[in-house]
């Protein structure tokens, strides 16, 4: 719980912010990023192709398999995960390390396997991190956001939403829960947690 949380020693401490897909973690992670541009949020690898507007070292790396594959080899990611069987996607340690170190709230923002993984490498790496689960205000809610960000096609779009059922029930294994009715109040929730774990002031 918090008050623990403050009081354990570790190498360094993070932020994991998970939760079903397409609930809005990228847009809460956009709008925390410019009420509070000491955050950093790190870069994820990814073998998707990139969609219009995004750009490479800032939305993601983007690199094909064979890059991805030999960088997982050499020990390049803390975490990797193939999301919604399709593609690779992980992060980089090297980056998330430094920052950490550096004492600046960092935030991965990455799918519930990957959120798993962590724990299992934080722990082992002397990590203290806190996971943030974003829920959707609901599963249909969930569906019309999926559907109306129009990216995917119908396969994928399949996908994801049977992939989304299975993540929504697993909230209970992270530490805290927030749910993105609006992104301005997810987004202050978010800094909330953040502000919490590194002594910092709260949204007013
Ligand atoms: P998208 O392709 O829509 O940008 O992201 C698809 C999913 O991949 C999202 O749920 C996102 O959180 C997740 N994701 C992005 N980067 C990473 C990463 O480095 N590791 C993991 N495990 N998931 C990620």
């Amino acid at each position: 719980d918090g008050a623990n949380r403050g009081q354990r020693r570790g190498t360094g401490r993070l932020i994991v912010l998970t939760g079903p897909t397409a609930v809005g973690k990228g847009t809460v992670e956009a709008a925390l990023r410019a009420k509070h541009p000491q955050v950093w949020v790190s870069v994820s690898a990814t073998t998707r192709a990139p969609r219009p507007g995004e750009i490479d070292g800032t939305t993601y790396w983007f690199m094909d398999e064979a890059e991805f594959e030999a960088k997982e080899a050499a020990g390049y990611f803390l975490e990797t995960a193939v999301v919604h069987n399709m593609a690779h996607y992980g992060t980089p340690l090297q980056p998330v390390l430094d920052h950490v170190a550096a004492g600046i709230p960092t935030i991965l923002e990455i799918d519930l396997q990957g959120a798993r993984r962590v724990r299992h490498e934080a722990e082992r790496m002397g990590l203290d991190v806190v996971y943030v689960f974003l829920a959707p205000p609901s599963y249909d809610e969930l569906v019309r956001r999926l559907v109306g960000r129009g990216t995917e096609n119908e396969e994928q779009r399949r996908k994801r939403l049977l992939t989304a059922r299975e993540e929504l029930a697993s909230e209970h294994e992270f530490d805290v829960t927030i749910v993105n009715s609006t992104v301005e109040a997810a987004a202050d929730e978010l800094w909330d947690v953040i502000a919490r774990e590194y002594g910092l002031p709260a949204t007013d």
